[in-house]
């Protein structure tokens, strides 16, 4: 077994998808271990360590299992292990609607275009906007999604202008934002958006609605 055909692994688990278009959707999470960024207001620092080597068809067994259509990979980052690009094909070539949470920093220029990227762009209050890979939005298309959590109204601010200055939703349409939870009230950012009459669909983690903010495995 070769290391670049494996991959470590947090958790694979059947739920619903609490963000994106793909919101209230059954969906099998793939969390892969390891994060390069620390975004200060980070809701999955326990996948920063740890986890379980697995091999790379050892985990799309695990994924396809479940039996739901859409699959998502998220961690962590996934695309810091060299085998996720070919899982993700593997998950494609197996039928499923596959989804890939990724924190815009990793180079998505090799994911296999089948696969929905949500990818986002971090905004200053994450502690971590100088890493944002700004050449990936040349590998994106109009199936993916661009997500900016928002901390603050300065956060909105800089969203706002580099959704402007990037040309993001000639991109894509999909544009998301979200709100640190407990940090900022989505209520705010809606007047917000429509007072500038932005065309970007706010979202709640539904998830964190569901069961609780700090729920785990979900
Ligand atoms: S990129 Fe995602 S997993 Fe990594 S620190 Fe930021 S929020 Fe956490």
């Amino acid at each position: 077994m070769s290391a670049d055909d494996t991959l470590v692994i947090h958790e694979i688990y059947a739920s619903i998808q609490g963000e994106s278009t793909f919101a209230g959707l059954p969906c099998t999470f793939v969390r892969t271990t390891g994060c390069n960024l620390r975004c200060v207001w980070c809701d999955t620092p326990q996948a920063f360590y740890g986890g379980t080597r697995m091999r790379r068809d050892e985990v799309l067994a695990r994924a396809l299992e479940t039996g739901t259509d859409l699959v998502e990979l998220t961690g962590g980052e996934p695309l810091l292990q060299p085998a996720t690009i070919p899982l993700l094909r593997n998950l494609c070539d197996a039928g499923r609607t596959v989804l890939l949470e990724t924190s815009g920093e990793a180079d998505v220029s090799s994911v296999d275009p089948r696969v929905h990227k949500i990818m986002d762009l971090k905004a200053p209050g994450s502690g971590e906007s100088a890493r944002n890979r700004w050449s990936n939005l040349h590998h994106l298309t109009s199936r993916d999604e661009v997500k900016v959590v928002l901390a603050s109204r300065a956060d909105y601010e800089w969203a706002r202008s580099i959704l402007e200055e990037k040309s993001v939703t000639s991109v894509t349409p999909k544009v998301l934002f979200s709100t640190v939870f407990g940090r900022l009230e989505t209520k705010d950012v809606v007047a917000w958006v429509l007072e500038d009459k932005l065309p970007v669909r706010v979202q709640l983690q539904m998830h964190k609605f569901i069961w609780s903010p700090d729920a785990r495995g979900v």
